[in-house]
């Protein structure tokens, strides 16, 4: 049962609107995909997170590989993949996904990992040494890169940058009065603090859910947070609750105020901003990178685009 809120175009979290409707896995690549990962033991955040757009994005030949386990140090109340102890880094990882992107073929690839609060530099040099591998197999391949907070800590951030990505991203989430019901650890001043600092050294990108309880101005009030810290790129996607044991899904936010949304993020002066029920971080990451460059040139740190 949906009930619509004329006044905020808004749906209550009664019942999946029609315009969730997943789509299924149709081509031959799905499985060329899957039997990239499975045989090169990878982690990615597609099924890590049931992602909804799994046999989407799998059935287009891309995925977004989770480096430093699936075993998480920290536990967002939103977030399907694992808590725990997590396994010491993998030293092969690295090879194995610049292997993995050059046998994708990818000219894009999106590159996350767990939260490894446990390690000394909390990931950073693993983060490079990934980086500079799929450059020196793929140096044609835009490589994007979804980051952890590193507790916002500038020598932390430092590897990762010289290691010269050409897109970092961190995601916000959700608004500042919701992130510290739902994110662990990481805080909303946190967050921006990284967010600034990266998007002084290259293409910065953040993105939150909705459907967590907000309010359209608080949406708003993140935006304009973001583009004041620098950031280029926005993702605005509908929450989905992963199981029955993660926060519950406040509503499901209508088609119409994602355009609304939209229309906000371009007049705040983001190169793009993809905002619609199904967007995720990582969700046409190519598409948002090519479409920005349509509307301002982006200036890649690597010099090579
Ligand atoms: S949207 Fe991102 S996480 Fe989801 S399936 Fe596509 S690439 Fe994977």
């Amino acid at each position: 049962m949906e009930q619509l809120n004329k006044n905020t175009t808004r749906r209550t979290a009664t019942g999946k609107p029609s315009w969730l409707k997943i789509k299924l896995a149709s081509t031959p690549q799905y499985p060329v995909v899957r039997n990239i990962v499975e045989k090169h033991c990878l982690h990615t955040i597609c099924s890590s997170g049931k992602c909804p757009n799994i046999g989407e994005c799998w059935s287009m030949g891309t995925a977004t590989f989770m480096i430093l386990g699936d075993i998480c140090t920290r536990s967002c109340k939103f977030c399907a993949t694992a808590t725990g102890k997590p396994l010491p880094p993998d030293p092969e990882e690295p090879q194995k996904v610049a292997h993995s992107v050059q046998l994708m073929q990818l000219k894009h690839c999106v590159i996350t990992s767990v939260d490894r609060d446990d390690l000394p530099d909390k990931g950073a040099a693993h983060w490079a040494t990934t980086i500079r591998a799929i450059r020196a197999v793929n140096p044609n391949t835009i490589i994007e890169v979804l980051i952890p907070d590193f507790d916002a800590l500038p020598e932390l951030l430092d590897i990762v940058i010289a290691a010269r990505p050409d897109i970092i991203g961190h995601n916000l989430e959700t608004v500042e009065r919701i992130t510290p019901s739902v994110r662990s650890r990481a805080s909303y001043l946190k967050s921006l603090e990284v967010l600034r600092y990266i998007s002084a050294h290259t293409i910065g990108k953040t993105g939150i859910m909705v459907g967590l309880g907000e309010t359209p101005e608080e949406v708003n009030k993140v935006m304009e947070d973001a583009r004041k810290a620098g950031v280029r790129l926005f993702t605005i996607g509908q929450y989905l609750q992963p199981t029955a044991q993660h926060i519950a899904v406040s509503e499901y936010i209508h088609p119409d105020q994602f355009e609304h949304y939209k229309t906000t993020g371009q007049q705040l002066g983001f190169d793009n901003i993809e905002s619609g029920p199904l967007v995720r971080s990582s969700y046409m990451a190519e598409k948002t990178f090519l479409d920005a460059k349509l509307t301002k040139k982006c200036n890649s740190p690597t010099g090579d685009l």
